[in-house]
């Protein structure tokens, strides 16, 4: 989609720190990190969230998640991590591209919310 932020970051036309890339997949740091490590895994289609996952797509969902889980060890996230994904305005959701927080780095509170 043209005027989508992840999608311009995946095509390079607008920068961001790469931590890893394949056919189905880019993850970049955040740029306002909530945590010590905090890193957004992205699919390289345009789909707005996990609402919008259906038989024809989930191959990007399962795609990123395997990514979630390399990208975890290249970070040496061995003490656990959280892997979150907003999806719509109660969730505040702000890019409508869908994207997977892994979030590290040092111990959470036990609340999710
Ligand atoms: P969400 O609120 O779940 O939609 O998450 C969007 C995330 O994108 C937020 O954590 C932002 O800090 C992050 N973000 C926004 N713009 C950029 C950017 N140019 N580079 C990296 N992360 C960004
Ligand atoms: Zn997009």
């Amino acid at each position: 989609m043209s005027d989508c932020l992840f999608c311009k970051i995946i095509d390079g036309e607008i920068p961001s720190t790469k931590v890893y890339e394949d056919e189905f997949v880019f993850a970049f740091r955040d740029i306002n990190p909530q945590m010590p490590t905090h890193i957004l895994v992205v699919p390289k289609e345009h789909i707005a969230s996990v609402a919008e996952l259906d038989s024809d797509n989930s191959v990007y969902a399962a795609k990123c998640l395997e990514a979630v889980a390399k990208i975890a060890k290249q970070e040496g996230l061995e003490n656990g991590y959280r892997v979150v994904s907003n999806v719509g305005e109660d969730a505040g959701q702000t890019v409508h591209h869908l994207h997977f927080h892994i979030l590290g780095g040092a111990k959470m509170a036990d609340k999710m919310s």
